[in-house]
């Protein structure tokens, strides 16, 4: 990437006049916006979408269906069919492995895709770097930033394609996984009562998949109609994922929430709504989108192999690394590109403290150039002023539109601002903030996923390994692992996630790696005719330790941000946040290092039985 900068005489500047920006005073910002909305609930604010509020989980894609329990046997169960469920699959395949069932609480493949159709969605990181298993379906998408049908058509293309259909069990939840030891097998326990065997399982459960509720006073007494956007009605608002929602012109819609589903859908409401009230608590960082169809030349200039190469610079520049071209150069990557604007030379060559610094001035540019684009688009300024975002870029996923801000400019548009406290009520009629009710006739709420405060109560299901090992106790304290794939007294056992791996905005590349990494080693214990391959507890306290060397930084960082999920809603406890004990030397490094593990062949660490 771009790091150097010739024209200077020292490394940087900290002098307001030359930046054209006060470091000091946006950091004393920062640190105001960030307080005054730390509460002492932390995440015990939000509320199960259950009892009185399940019907915000209604799954309106599926028809209910009754089924017999099963009890029968596969080779390896994966539990989620989004994209590192399909990946795993399709790996697997590859690695000649027959008997493979999905299961899914979910009526079809797609995971994200399949759940979130709400109007506008689509992907935020470039499609033909997010979407995976391009040159094996031999598909290049039809826009740069790929719209949710497309992701989900993608989704069953691939399920095709390893024909991963077979066997499947879909509108099927995860109660208990169980090893038990008399057999070597695991018994998979559903909301169905099921009981069936698999010798290996692979927990692709995906993270942000529960609906999240606020707990604003009154949400349960609304009497209006009311859904969380990962269950858009359609029925109720007419149109479809790509908008047009005909029904909603006599209707007063209220949103609440402002991270980057509302962003998207945002848009569409204004378009269609007679009325729209946004409740914004914290704005998102929005930047520019520029989306566009694919190039036909560009596309039929693809040569084998581009879609792992594009995939891998991405990866590289996000972690602000060199790489001679950065092939994706979109908003993601900005802030790396304006360290050569910032500091002169080297940046390896200036001490920590000062590599940090840059680091911090790059973002402070990055992050006034966003707010000064709101300042420009938005007519009314305090609007346009309610609208900047005053924390670093990547304390929130960064957003990027070109339609949501211009929505603010539509007369039938209001952004109620509740600086950075919420509404304080819901009554039978509307929302309260400042003791106005906004009286609305559709609730719609955009508040996020649960992320629980650790990896079970994320995935709603305990895993019960050997010896009556219960995982949320054995990681209570935080993940324990060997490259976040396996662990310990949990045999034929592999996560799919975050957990102590090499995390990248571009998840479903971290996924693939995983999944890569899992059939290598399912295949090589196969070809061992093993009946368990287990991690040893030397292996995993080794790989914990190497997390645990780089711990520190990330979550020093993300305690200093405004709250949300990626820290814990800022309660100080950033160790249970969703990066948290992830490996911290950076994906890309990762990624070497279980290459490396691969290549030597001899799954150091790994016993197998
Ligand atoms: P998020 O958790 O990111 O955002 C939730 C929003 O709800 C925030 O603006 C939050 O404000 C707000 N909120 C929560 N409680 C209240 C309250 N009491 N009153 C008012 N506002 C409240 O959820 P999203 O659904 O937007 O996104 C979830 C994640 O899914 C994203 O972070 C992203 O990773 C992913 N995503 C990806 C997309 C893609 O294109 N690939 C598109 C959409 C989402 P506050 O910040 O103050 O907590």
């Amino acid at each position: 990437m771009t790091r150097k900068n010739e024209t200077r005489t020292k490394p940087f500047s900290t002098d307001p006049a030359e930046l054209g920006f006060d470091p000091v005073a946006l950091r004393d910002k920062y640190n105001m916006e960030r307080d005054k909305r730390i509460r002492k609930d932390g995440y015990g604010q939000y509320i199960d979408a259950a009892g009185k509020l399940s019907d915000y989980m209604h799954d309106f894609y599926a028809e209910p269906f009754t089924r017999e329990p099963l009890t029968d046997e596969v080779e390896v169960a994966i539990i989620g069919g989004g994209f590192s469920g399909l990946m795993v699959g399709a790996a697997l395949r590859d690695a000649g492995v027959k008997d493979i069932r999905v299961i899914d609480k979910a009526g079809d493949f797609g995971g994200t895709w399949y759940w979130n159709r709400y109007p506008g969605a689509q992907c935020d990181i470039e499609a033909y770097v997010y979407m995976p298993l391009l040159e094996e379906l031999d598909y290049v998408p039809t826009e740069r930033y790929a719209h949710a049908p497309e992701l989900l058509q993608h989704s069953i293309n691939i399920a095709k394609k390893y024909d991963l259909y077979k066997d499947t069990c879909f509108q099927t939840e995860i109660t208990e996984l169980r090893w038990d030891e008399s057999i070597s097998r695991w018994i998979i326990h559903t909301d169905r009562g099921d009981a069936m065997k698999a010798r290996y399982v692979a927990l692709a459960n995906g993270l942000l998949t529960r609906p999240k509720l606020p707990g604003i006073p009154g949400i349960e007494t609304f009497k209006g109609h009311t859904f969380h956007t990962g269950r858009w009605d359609y029925d109720y608002t007419g149109g479809s994922s790509a908008g047009d929602l005909s029904k909603l012109g006599d209707k007063r819609v209220g949103i609440i929430g402002t991270g980057p589903t509302s962003i998207q859908c945002i848009p569409h409401l204004g378009e269609a709504s007679k009325a729209l009230y946004v409740f914004q608590r914290t704005p998102s960082s929005v930047d520019a989108r520029y989306n566009a169809p694919t190039d036909p030349v560009w596309k039929a200039k693809l040569k084998p192999g581009w879609h792992k190469a594009r995939v891998e610079n991405f990866s590289i520049a996000l972690g602000g690394g060199y790489a001679d071209e950065d092939m994706v150069g979109d908003g993601w990557t900005d802030i790396f590109r304006n360290i050569g604007g910032i500091v002169t030379g080297d940046i390896d060559e200036l001490s920590d403290e000062e590599q940090e610094q840059v680091f911090e001035l790059a973002d402070f540019q990055k992050m006034e150039e966003i707010r000064n684009r709101a300042a420009s688009i938005v007519e009314d300024q305090a609007t346009a002023e309610a609208l900047k975002a005053y924390y670093r870029q990547y304390c929130k996923r960064p957003c990027f539109h070109d339609d949501y801000l211009q929505t603010y400019n539509r007369p039938s548009v209001t952004l109620v601002d509740t600086n950075g406290q919420g509404p304080e009520r819901i009554t039978e009629t509307g929302v309260v903030v400042d003791g106005k009710e906004y009286e609305i006739d559709c609730l719609i709420i955009s508040t996020g996923f649960e992320v629980g405060s650790n990896y079970t109560s994320q995935s709603g299901y305990d895993v019960i390994g050997r010896n009556g090992t219960a995982l949320s106790k054995k990681w209570a304290d935080g993940f324990s692992t060997l490259h976040g794939l396996q662990t310990h007294d949990f045999p034929n056992c592999f996560f799919l996630g975050f957990t102590q791996t090499g995390v990248t905005a571009n998840a479903t590349h971290t996924l693939g790696e995983q999944a890569q990494h899992l059939a290598y080693i399912v295949a090589q214990a196969m070809a061992r005719k093993a009946e368990t391959v287990e991690a040893t507890q030397a292996a995993e306290d080794e790989w914990c330790a190497v997390c645990d060397s780089y711990g520190d930084k990330t979550e020093r960082l993300l305690e200093e941000c405004t709250p949300g999920y990626y820290n814990n809603e800022g309660s100080g406890a950033s160790k249970k946040g969703i990066f948290s004990g992830q490996y911290g030397g950076g994906a890309a490094q990762f990624f070497d290092i279980i290459k490396k593990w691969r290549d030597e062949g001899n799954l150091r660490g790994v016993e197998i039985k």
